[in-house]
């Protein structure tokens, strides 16, 4: 039977939008994605694969691109704020492969983009640069683009990132992102200033997850493009001035944040010449993402900005664009566009949310004072096996499937036999009804 191809246009080339535009192309839908940037490209900082995104990316043929240019970190690695003492671990090679099939990966975020925007081209995506979408008629569907004509499609998508234009057209009214209380300074240094460092050689020859836990921040570094460079996020409280997101930061400043810390981040730190903070932000959980025109949603930051302490922001939004792409592969009339978003919405609004709010008890977790709550901690995690809610996320025998085992493939398959044997309800108002 011949497929019914639709225009779906998808509004920013993050790592999200790509997501979904090559996933709904693979599907033989013709899809043009819109993009305020003049140029494409990803902040110069790293980014982890985990296993629920590299199973999407290994489907789609990427895998062994993305492996070209990754390291695998052998573990994850807890330790104490005072002198790194390690506090727990989880093993990653070979236990991500033997456990679920793919692997987790570190990446250059720049690399990472660039493959997926050339896979998203080759599969015929087009992309339209320098074009702000500045509103969109829900019920057409067409958006408005600052000094262009107004574009006409059959189905838009937000991937607008976590300042989206989409949500608040969508909800509206204004709706800024959240402030969390933290900051990220974001930093790569190279192998080579490393190993000047006697105490620094482990960590720059061995492929590992770092986490260092302490008072009101914790850092968090792995290698990069083959172990050539290092990369460390350092999270502590937000200082940045009101209505300023990201700005140049004080080298020296950063190190005093971190002087009573463990002596090897100390020498790693001092290696560091320039550095800029981003204040992280988030936001509140929608009550839905997509349009009752059902010709619109939301993907990715653009509807679950998260905290970044569980590394699965950008893997939320590559499983939103494959849930996407593999639905879209499924229509075969169009009265169904309406209920494949909602489907959409219903496979991903429950499991983006666990994800944030954990994510943000998280920070509570690895931000603990020195104290009762912090020696418990600390006990728990030398001394138990992994329970669920254990304070090593990644060692939960609980979270750490429901976070690596999502099949988003598998996924919509199963919705929708549900769907084709009538169990959703046939029509979109009873499938809203049901959210
Ligand atoms: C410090 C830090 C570390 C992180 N580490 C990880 C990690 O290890 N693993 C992980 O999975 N995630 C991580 N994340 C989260 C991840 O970076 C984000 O969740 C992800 O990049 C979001 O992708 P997106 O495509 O939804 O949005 P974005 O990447 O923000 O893309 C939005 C796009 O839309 C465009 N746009 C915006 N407005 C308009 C408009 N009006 N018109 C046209 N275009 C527009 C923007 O220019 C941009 O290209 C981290 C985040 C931070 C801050």
């Amino acid at each position: 039977m011949s497929r019914p191809q639709y225009h779906v246009a998808i509004i920013g080339a993050g790592l999200g939008g790509l997501a979904a535009a090559i996933g709904i192309s693979r599907a033989g839908h013709k899809v043009t994605i819109i993009e305020q940037a003049a140029v494409l490209g990803e902040i110069g900082a790293g980014i982890q694969i985990p296993p629920n995104s590299s199973r999407i990316l290994k489907r789609w043929g990427l895998l062994p691109k993305v492996e070209e240019v990754s390291v695998r970190p052998r573990e994850f690695v807890l330790r104490s704020y005072r002198d790194g003492a390690v506090l727990s671990k989880q093993n990653m090679v070979p236990y991500a492969v033997e456990k679920y099939g793919v692997p987790y990966l570190h990446v250059h975020r720049a690399d990472y983009h660039k493959i997926l925007v050339d896979e998203a081209q080759r599969s015929g995506v087009q992309i339209q640069l320098g074009s702000t979408v500045t509103s969109i008629d829900f019920e057409k569907p067409s958006v408005f683009i600052r000094d262009k004509p107004e574009f006409e499609v059959d189905i838009v998508i937000g991937a607008d990132g976590l300042k989206s234009r989409c949500r608040e057209k969508l909800l509206g009214k204004p709706d800024p992102p959240k402030l969390t209380g933290d900051l990220a300074y974001r930093i790569v240094v190279s192998r080579e200033d490393m190993l000047k460092h006697e105490n620094l050689v482990d960590l720059a020859e061995n492929p590992a997850i770092n986490y260092w836990m302490g008072p009101e921040a914790h850092a968090v570094c792995y290698l990069l493009k083959g172990g050539g460079l290092y990369n460390i996020v350092l999270i502590c409280p937000d200082n940045l001035p009101e209505m300023v997101n990201t700005a140049k930061a004080d080298v020296r400043e950063m190190n005093e944040f971190f002087a009573k810390w463990d002596p090897r981040l100390r020498t790693l730190l001092s290696i560091v010449k320039e550095t800029s903070k981003w204040r992280l932000q988030n936001s509140e959980e929608m009550k839905t993402w997509s349009h009752p025109s059902g010709k619109f949603a939301l993907m990715g930051d653009a509807c679950h900005a998260t905290l970044p302490y569980l590394a699965q922001g950008a893997a939320m939004a590559v499983e939103d664009g494959a849930v996407l792409g593999a639905l879209m592969e499924k229509i075969e009339h169009r009265s169904q566009l309406k209920d494949v978003l909602v489907i959409y919405e219903r496979l991903r609004k429950e499991r983006t949310t666990r994800v944030v709010k954990r994510s943000t008890a998280l920070r509570e977790t690895f931000h603990l004072p020195d104290g009762e709550r912090q020696a418990e901690r600390d006990r728990q995690l030398l001394e138990e096996e992994p329970f669920e809610d254990y304070p090593n996320r990644w060692a939960d025998p609980v979270f750490q499937p429901f976070l690596f085992a999502y099949d988003a493939h598998a996924e919509v398959e199963q919705a929708w036999e549900v769907y084709k044997k009538g169990a959703f309800p046939g029509t979109y108002g009873q499938f809203r009804a049901n959210l």
